[in-house]
């Protein structure tokens, strides 16, 4: 009767190491929950399988109970389920201790514990009698479930099953990526050009004709300007200046920066190679030069970074006191604040696969400066040189760009950037509420997994 046919809905199983918001590490665990959520709220059935770690945020999981035992690999697994951000998920907790470490990743036999996690996963599929779909794999950690699967459980009774892998990160654990790209029927990247960029890796190139860029989004629960307990004023586009300016000032306060009206850059981020370190120094410099302040959230995982930034950050702190702050830490609230704070927020990464910062920047209206790579080539379209681009993805341009590696680059986008805050406040007034306005959700993105896990399995 012309009605649309509707599809069957489909049964999703994650296998996965990080899970957001009890198990974060980076992206990676954010992508797990909010896709899922998404996928989820298109009707169809999604469960999560995740390690039972002693250090899971136990306070973010409703309702946790046991669900059963099994035994596996020379030890007694204990299965417990529960419901993270409305998510079921079911949480192995084998008794020779393999996840009661204090930490997710760091172990010395992080190989070994979580390629140990993935077949019991599998075999816990299969003991408790799953039929699922599609069983979705995530970087290095997981990606032993493609070929476990299809070298044993695929006979055993878990048939109707196909395997989608996604690279979150080429960087680590290319070896075990390569082999997960041989054995997945499916593969994704989070972004379109980041996988450009990786096509000619050995890891990829053979796999090109089932391999796909899916951008990420950002879950728009979690990252809301009109309801967020880390800010001061609520706000939307309609009233993104007063409610930024609250922010700002309330930012300021808190880190103890002048309180004034003078460009804010904001910069939050792991500080590794891949974030652009030479790039963020310098660019901090050039901010105090043109009169702006500048707030750097983040943290390194190398201590000769994190030493190299506590010398900055003295030299900075008696330099240009009530200018710049840096915070050099992981602080979630304080991101919140810098987010609807800050003027602009600079990624200058050398690469990204897909970058969350800058979308979530956008939701607070802050106006992205950032190089363009990976997916940040994707989601920011320069204001004086991207506009074609834009409009072919019916997108109004939002933000500054630059393309090199060095100094002249960064100064090239923030120079335009800060100039428009002393010359252009309407112009970036305007510029503010339609980067807002922007949709960076998961919405478009769910729609393209489900038509890769519809196309997985014809
Ligand atoms: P990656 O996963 O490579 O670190 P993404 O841009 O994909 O980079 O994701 C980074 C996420 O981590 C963002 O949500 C960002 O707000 C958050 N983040 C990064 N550093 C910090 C920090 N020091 N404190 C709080 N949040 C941070």
């Amino acid at each position: 009767f012309g009605g649309v046919v509707k599809e069957p809905p489909m049964h999703i199983v994650h296998i996965a190491v990080e899970m957001a918001p009890i198990a974060k590490v980076g992206g990676l665990g954010d992508v797990v929950t909010s896709l899922s959520r998404t996928v989820q709220d298109l009707n169809h059935n999604v469960d999560i399988i995740l390690p039972k770690y002693d250090c899971l945020k136990f306070s973010d999981v409703k309702d946790l109970g046991y669900n059963r035992s099994y035994h596996w690999g020379g030890t007694e697994i204990k299965v417990w389920f529960g419901k993270v951000e409305g998510l079921s998920v079911y949480f192995l907790e084998p008794q020779n201790g393999f996840f009661s470490k204090g930490c997710v990743y760091g172990c010395n036999n992080d190989k070994e514990r979580f390629a140990f996690f993935c077949h019991a996963a599998l075999e816990f599929l299969l003991q408790g009698g799953f039929h699922p779909d599609i069983i979705h794999c995530h970087d290095w950690s997981s990606a032993p479930v493609a070929w476990l699967f299809k070298d044993h459980y695929v006979h055993y009774g878990l048939s109707k099953a196909r395997i989608v892998f996604t690279i979150h990160n080429l960087e680590f654990g290319t070896h075990h990526i390569g082999k997960a790209m041989t054995y997945a029927d499916k593969a994704t990247t989070v972004s379109h050009t980041y996988s450009k960029e990786v096509a000619g890796d050995p890891a990829i190139a053979p796999h090109l004709h089932k391999f796909y860029g899916i951008l990420n989004g950002i879950d728009q629960d979690m990252w809301d300007p009109f309801n967020d307990k880390f800010i001061p004023v609520s706000y939307t586009s309609e009233n993104l200046v007063e409610g930024k300016r609250a922010a700002k000032e309330a930012l300021q306060q808190k880190v103890g920066l002048r309180k004034s009206d003078l460009p804010l850059v904001g910069i939050i981020t792991r500080l590794t190679h891949q974030k652009g370190i030479h790039l963020i120094k310098h660019a901090i410099w050039r901010t105090l030069d043109r009169g702006g302040q500048v707030v750097l959230l983040g943290s390194a995982p190398d201590p000769r970074i994190q030493n190299d930034f506590v010398n900055l950050a003295n030299e900075l702190h008696s330099s240009h006191a009530d200018r710049a702050r840096l915070c050099l830490t992981y602080d979630e609230p304080l991101s919140h604040l810098i987010y609807a704070g800050a003027d602009f927020i600079l990624v200058p990464s050398i690469f990204e696969p897909c970058g969350l910062t800058q979308l979530v920047a956008m939701r607070y209206g802050s106006i992205p400066v950032v190089r363009k790579t990976g997916g940040l080539y994707d989601t920011v379209f320069d204001v004086d040189h991207d506009k074609e681009r834009a409009q072919a993805l019916d997108l109004e341009p939002n933000g500054f760009s630059f393309d090199g590696a060095d100094i002249a680059g960064v100064d090239y986008a923030l120079n335009r950037a800060i100039s428009a805050y002393y010359d252009g406040r309407e112009w970036l007034n305007s510029l503010c509420k339609t980067v807002m306005e922007q949709d960076w959700s998961w919405n478009r993105p769910a729609l393209d997994y489900m038509e890769l896990y519809r196309a997985a399995r014809k």
